[in-house]
């Protein structure tokens, strides 16, 4: 069987969680890691595999069959986005939820006109979540729908914390409040706004002479971040920090609540949970699965943008139609 040739487009987190997913997957093999840096300043790691300058990357598109997009959200994809989509299949984990409709126009237009096919917005939120909030919601239409985060870093919540005066290094933790997910679970169906759901933990190194008061004060009221939420401040060192806080967990739980029968007697609740020692590492073996997905489309034909709405579930699966219908249904 010909492998899916895939290339990586970034080399940080994501992009080394995609290195390592690609090894767990026969079918797949990775061809080439693309970065904006001087290609000699990344080490890759890895005998066969190329580490090239995307500025070269347009002199592979005979021998990539899908690129996986591992820049940020926030200013990679939305130039990577279009720019690749234009010359290879894409995946990528675009995940400002806000703009994700605008960003779907973007690359669908771009991948229709070239004759590529981009799956956008794919990991586990935006991604795997989504995929229950959508199942949830259409199976019990009459219910109510809740998505938890955490335990887990926030990387925007920590960039925050690191921006407040005096503050050296820092991590912010989001937590789900035990208390609101019982409820849920109980089939009570409370009215919960995020800051009911959560509570924000952070652990900071201030430095040498700041006023931790004031550091306090100015993170429990930063709007939109932390006024609203119950928020834990906790001062330690930096080898304290480097030690205990530099993993990067995260997870969380999508739930759907509802009453059915003739007198509503009957509570059916629906929980989707993960529990994540890397998030990089686990969104990357989600982007992984996508690519086999795309080449698949691809193959048959399919352009444009796709969501994991619009893509079927078999197509993740390197097993066929028919091994699938023997082992897991
Ligand atoms: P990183 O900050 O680690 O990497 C982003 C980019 O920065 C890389 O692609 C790389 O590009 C560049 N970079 C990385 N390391 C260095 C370095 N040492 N020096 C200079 N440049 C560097 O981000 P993550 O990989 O952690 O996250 C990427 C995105 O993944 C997030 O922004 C988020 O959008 C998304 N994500 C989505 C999830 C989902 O569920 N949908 C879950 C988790 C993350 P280059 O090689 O070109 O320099």
């Amino acid at each position: 069987m010909e492998k899916v040739k895939v290339g990586i487009v970034g080399y940080g987190n994501l992009g080394k969680g995609v290195q390592a997913a690609v090894k767990q997957n026969d079918d797949i093999e990775l061809v080439g890691v693309f970065t904006r840096r001087p290609v000699d300043t990344v080490d890759v790691n890895e005998e066969g595999v190329k580490v090239v300058n995307t500025d070269d990357a347009e002199e592979y598109t005979d021998q990539i069959d899908v690129m996986l997009l591992c820049g940020g959200s926030a200013t990679d994809l939305p130039v990577q986005g279009p720019k690749f989509a234009a010359m290879f299949n894409t995946v990528d984990s675009y995940d400002n939820h806000e703009e994700i409709p605008d960003y779907y126009s973007e690359i669908d237009k771009v991948a229709q006109e070239n004759g590529t096919t981009s799956a956008i917005s794919i990991g586990w939120d935006p991604g795997l979540f989504s995929m229950n909030r959508m199942v949830e919601e259409a199976i019990l239409p009459a219910g109510n729908g809740y998505t938890f985060w955490g335990e887990g870093v926030s990387q925007g919540h920590s960039d925050a914390v690191r921006r407040v005066d005096g503050v050296k290094d820092a991590v912010q933790y989001t937590i789900p409040k035990e208390d609101a997910i019982e409820q849920v679970r109980a089939g009570e169906n409370p009215d919960l706004a995020t800051k009911d759901k959560h509570i924000r933990e952070c652990y900071i190194v201030a430095e040498e002479g700041a006023d931790k008061e004031e550091i306090k004060e100015e993170i429990v009221t930063m709007p939109n971040y932390f006024e609203d939420y119950e928020t834990t401040i906790h001062f330690v060192s930096q080898t304290e920090l480097d030690e205990n806080h530099s993993a990067m967990p995260h997870g969380g739980f999508v739930m759907r609540s509802s009453k059915t029968g003739e007198d509503k007697e009957n509570n059916q609740i629906i929980e989707f949970s993960l529990k994540l020692d890397s998030n990089p590492e686990f969104t990357a073996s989600v982007l992984v699965a996508y690519a086999r997905a795309i080449h698949k489309l691809s193959e048959e034909g399919v352009t444009g943008a796709k969501t994991v709405f619009d893509i079927p579930l078999s197509y993740l699966s390197p097993k066929s139609s028919a091994e699938l219908r023997k082992e897991l249904l």
